[in-house]
């Protein structure tokens, strides 16, 4: 049986991005050096390996595209000059049919920090940041010092905590919820969503069928990235990935940088 090679996915991969691809011949010096190997589900020459095949599908599902930190120690150490890093971007750029962001500006600044300002990103106040009314923008401490059993209480059972001017969980859990199920319901591709903790948490009790109370059962560190599944039912894949941070905390070849 004779197979012929998709070579689709390469040729765009070339015009959007300008590397050739082709030109890899697997030395590996890309993996070795990468500090988020380790966490990957493809190595770089593994990812560059199934371009050269057109093995389109299994590499825009990987979660190596996410995991890349950008930080081009791959593209510097290639034989052949190719900027692994910029072909992460352009796989990054394939997989995702849509983009929505929070309307915070601290939401929208990570969108563009993650996938560059020419992208078109779709802005809803529908996930945004629950609304914390009296206690919005005031410290933890501040807090604990003025009443610390309605903070044990927002800790143990938010539902039943009061704040002037706060969302109520249900209500909030509600625009959550109605917000994804739209995008389910959306024909298309991967989404990408650049949204808060709360958000997350709370549509993880849905999903996971857990009661509004349970919203801090979670502890989800910023900027990380959680992926569900789609198909036949919404599913959690990985929860608070942030193996693309701590890339900057290590050293060019992978060693923890000296303190
Ligand atoms: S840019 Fe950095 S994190 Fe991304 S694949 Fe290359 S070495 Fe790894
Ligand atoms: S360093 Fe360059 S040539 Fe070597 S495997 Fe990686 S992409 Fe291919």
């Amino acid at each position: 049986m004779i197979n012929t090679v998709n070579r689709r996915l390469e040729a765009e991969l070339q015009e959007s991005t300008g590397e050739k691809v082709r030109l890899c011949y697997q030395c590996k010096k890309c993996s070795a050096g990468c500090p988020v190997a380790f966490a990957m589900d493809l190595l770089p020459h593994e990812v560059m390996k199934m371009v050269q095949y057109g093995q389109e599908r299994r590499l825009l599902q990987c979660s190596t595209i996410w995991l890349c930190s950008s930080c081009e120690t791959c593209s510097t150490r290639c034989p052949n000059d190719i900027d692994i890093a910029g072909v992460m971007d352009g796989l990054r750029e394939m997989s995702l049919e849509a983009v929505y962001s929070s309307d915070a500006e601290r939401a929208l600044e990570t969108a563009r920090l993650a996938l560059g300002d020419g992208r078109r990103i779709t802005v809803s106040d529908r996930i945004r940041e629950l609304s914390l009314g009296e206690w919005e923008g005031r410290l933890i401490d501040d807090l604990h010092a003025e009443d610390p059993a309605k903070l044990d209480a927002w800790y143990r059972t938010p539902s039943t905590v009061n704040l002037k001017g706060g969302e109520d969980l249900a209500a909030f859990r509600r625009r959550v919820v109605s917000f994804m199920d739209e995008i389910i319901a959306t024909p298309g591709g991967d989404a990408a969503l650049i949204t808060h903790g709360g958000v997350i948490c709370i549509y993880l009790t849905h999903l996971l069928r857990m009661h509004v109370d349970d919203l801090w059962s979670f502890s989800l560190p910023n900027a990380s990235i959680t992926t569900i599944v789609l198909d036949f039912k919404p599913r959690l894949r990985s929860f608070g990935e942030t193996a693309h941070l701590d890339a900057s905390a290590l050293g060019l070849d992978g060693m923890p940088a000296p303190l």
